[in-house]
């Protein structure tokens, strides 16, 4: 099926004498074959689940679609596995070797776990300061204005909230009071002003569906819809909607995941890849997003 679209461009004669190229296109994911001897169309392989490894194959095609493991030594098995998820290939490949190196950091024992947890773990393997971000944190008394500020940097996420504010709204500046009595005073509360005062190169944004069941005291999932704007911009820079990683189930602790690369409109499901899809910005089942 593939073979046949990485055929000889067939030369088509002109009255005029001059030749012309006839486009070729790929028969998988239907993008335009400029250079015939490469293969440079949009093409995915899947990755094997290994025994609820999900979390752990739509994470790596997060990395690997946001090319930030150039950082890998040249003879890293996990930089080739993830080289490997961007070839031209129906058959899906084994996270088993790659998976080898990060046994240190990480053992898949078999079980659903948190992608979050999995993609914060191999993050400084990887030594991308992409994420990085910092904020101005402003401290205030609401009775003597005192104050006291303080920059600080974070290494990853942003954590959006799911209260119906939208991300926009949740990434511009903040004001909350905390529970600090102040110590100029000893009588007012401490207001937060929040303000991020240096964007991320990436922006990965994790949306908080965790919550105590105030009723029980257990943890349980936050079930709403969540709009991703194909669009933020924080600081003056703008952001698009790359990547995003879903989470199907109504509970914390098991589920499916699956993730999105919406510039090229393709779903990867564990071994199967879906092109042309496209999904819709409000969904339950969003969990990590990453804008670019
Ligand atoms: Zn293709
Ligand atoms: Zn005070």
């Amino acid at each position: 099926m593939v073979k046949k679209s990485q055929s000889k461009t067939k030369e088509k004669s002109m009255p005029n004498g001059k030749y012309v190229q006839k486009t070729l296109t790929c028969s998988t994911c239907q993008k335009f074959l400029k250079n015939t001897q490469q293969h440079n169309c949009i093409c995915k392989r899947g990755i094997v689940n290994i025994g609820n490894s999900c979390y752990i194959s739509s994470v790596l095609h997060a990395v690997a679609e946001l090319n930030i493991y150039s950082t890998l030594p040249e003879d890293s098995q996990l930089g080739a596995f993830l080289k490997v998820l961007s070839t031209h290939s129906t058959k899906a490949a084994s996270p088993r070797i790659a998976l080898c190196e990060i046994n240190d950091l990480w053992e898949h024992r078999n079980l659903q776990e948190d992608a979050f947890e999995f993609f914060m773990t191999i993050l400084p393997l990887l030594q991308s300061s992409k994420f990085t971000y910092e904020y101005l944190s402003q401290r205030l008394c609401e009775i003597c204005h005192y104050t006291c500020e303080a920059v600080i940097r974070e290494d990853c996420s942003i954590h959006m909230e799911v209260n119906g504010t939208s991300l926009q709204e949740q990434l511009q500046s903040s004001v909350e009071p905390i529970d600090e009595i102040c110590k100029n005073c000893s009588k007012g509360y401490m207001m937060r002003y929040k303000n991020i005062s240096k964007a991320p190169e990436i922006l990965a944004v994790r949306i908080v569906r965790f919550m105590v069941n105030e009723k029980t005291g257990k943890p349980s999932k936050i079930w709403n819809k969540v709009a991703l704007p194909a669009e933020v911009t924080v600081n003056g820079k703008l952001y698009k909607l790359e990547v995003v990683i879903l989470h199907k189930s109504k509970a914390l602790h098991h589920g499916h995941y699956t993730v999105y690369l919406r510039n090229k409109k393709i779903l990867i499901d564990d071994e199967k890849v879906y092109y042309n899809k496209t999904l819709k910005l409000d969904y339950s089942y969003y969990y990590l997003a990453f804008y670019v």
